[in-house]
């Protein structure tokens, strides 16, 4: 079978024909096993060339092995197998009456593919996703499979992996009791005079959105679980009809609004699972920084808003907790993330990521692994102050290289 292959987004076109779908384990471990160049594609929401397995790799996907969704209700963990995507997750975790403690803007996404680039929701208290996963299970390079769990040494590298350990083919996640959340947006908060602290921490989950066509913020989104007190929200006005965060976009492909209290996972997300998230018609980045630092941040961005506007859908601050995965975004340091949901042409949108990242540079900013960027590998490793240690642990897992493709070993082997 032969087909051109491509990435959610259609800017990225892999270079082999073929997407290898093994049915069961043992298949997957000897095409593993008899592969020299391997990546797996998981819903392929990424923007890069983070999954290209090369011109002789072999792109595989988990989407024909047997989904497994078992929730432990003793130990409060579900395991979960490496293709099933977050929307199927979410559902059979709530009917067993848990929650997972946040989810991304859309539940279309496979949660191994989703750890495996730092991917995040907001909330100052609110981890990336990863930070719920306390197991992972890895076929490695001659096709073994290997635990690695919290406690055990290797675990920092373990999760945020790039997918350059070997296929995740299972994740155990911690769970925590069932929760509400009720939606309230908001629209027009000025920048001049923001607290951002103040409003960050105004609910359980907060997004700010701005097309940078003036100063400020078009539209807030608060989640707030409803075990936890209303917030007051002094700065801006209540939004009087359903609203979806990009221009021109229907409000029915977004989660529920207006207060109305629904399941952790109707609410969290923007976006629900039967709709097309976000424009469809896109390219993403996203810069995560000190979240002591936004404030000057989102100043400098609006000193360019002249020249990010035109290339522009929509932009969205949100924040995450400090983790401890060495390849996190979000490592060591309380963070904010800003995001750009660019217009559909490459040619146009580089020159403004690349003014965007000069715009941050002070703050040190951290792509989104699986979004648009075009920081140096050199800069980006000065930014991880454990890369070595996982580049270490690659070369003990996978000695070969058989899962570092170009993107990874940019990064991994600085030219001597
Ligand atoms: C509309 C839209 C909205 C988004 N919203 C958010 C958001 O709210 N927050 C956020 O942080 N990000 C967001 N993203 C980015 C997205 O979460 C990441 O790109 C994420 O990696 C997507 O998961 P995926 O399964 O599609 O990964 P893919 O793009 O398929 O793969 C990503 C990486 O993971 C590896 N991989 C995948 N599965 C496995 C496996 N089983 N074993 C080993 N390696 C594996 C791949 O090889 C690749 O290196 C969004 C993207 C889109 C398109």
């Amino acid at each position: 079978m032969t087909e051109t292959l491509t990435n959610w987004a259609g800017n990225i076109t892999y270079t082999t024909k073929e997407l290898h779908r093994p049915r069961s384990l043992d298949a997957l471990r000897a095409l593993v096993a008899d592969s020299a160049h391997v990546r797996v594609l998981g819903s392929g929401h990424s923007f890069n060339e983070i999954a290209e397995p090369g011109p002789h790799g072999v792109l595989l996907s988990l989407g024909a092995l047997p989904p497994a969704v078992d929730v432990d209700t003793t130990a409060r963990t579900v395991r979960v197998s490496g293709g099933v995507r977050y929307a199927e997750l979410a559902r059979t975790v709530h009917e067993h009456g848990f929650a997972l403690h946040n989810m991304a803007s859309l539940p279309h996404i496979s949660v191994a593919g989703s750890v495996a680039t730092g991917t995040h929701g907001s909330g100052v208290t609110n981890g990336s996703l990863g930070s719920a996963v306390r197991e992972v299970e890895v076929v490695t390079s001659d096709g073994a499979s290997v635990r690695i769990g919290r406690g055990d040494e290797r675990f920092g590298g373990a999760v945020t992996s790039l997918g350059a350990l070997g296929v995740v083919t299972a994740l155990t996640l911690d769970l925590e009791p069932d929760f509400e959340v009720s939606q309230h947006v908001f629209t027009e908060l000025p920048l001049d005079g923001l607290d951002f602290e103040a409003v960050a921490a105004a609910a359980y989950s907060v997004s700010l959105f701005t097309d940078w066509g003036r100063p400020g913020f078009r539209q807030v989104w608060l989640k707030r679980r409803t075990d936890q007190p209303l917030p007051g929200f002094p700065w801006a006005a209540p939004a009087t009809e359903a609203m979806h965060p990009v221009p021109g976009m229907p409000a029915r492909n977004c989660t529920q609004q207006f207060g109305v209290p629904g399941p952790w996972h109707e609410r969290l997300p923007h976006f629900r699972a039967e709709f097309t998230p976000s424009s469809g018609a896109e390219l993403q980045s996203e810069y995560l920084l000190p979240r002591s630092d936004a404030l000057a941040a989102l100043h400098a961005l609006d000193a360019i808003r002249e020249t990010i506007a035109p290339v522009l859908q929509i932009c969205e601050v949100r924040t995450v907790a400090a983790d401890r995965q060495w390849l996190s975004p979000a490592y060591d340091r309380d963070t904010v993330a800003l995001h750009f949901t660019w217009v559909e042409d490459t040619a146009a949108v580089l020159p403004v990521v690349r003014r965007v990242e000069e715009a941050l540079e002070p703050f040190e900013p951290r792509p989104h692994w699986g979004k648009v960027f075009t920081t140096a590998p050199a800069v980006l490793r000065g930014r991880y102050p454990r890369w070595g240690e996982f580049r270490t642990l690659v070369d003990s897992l996978d000695p070969e290289g058989k899962f570092t493709n170009a993107f990874v070993g940019d990064f991994l082997h600085p030219l001597s």
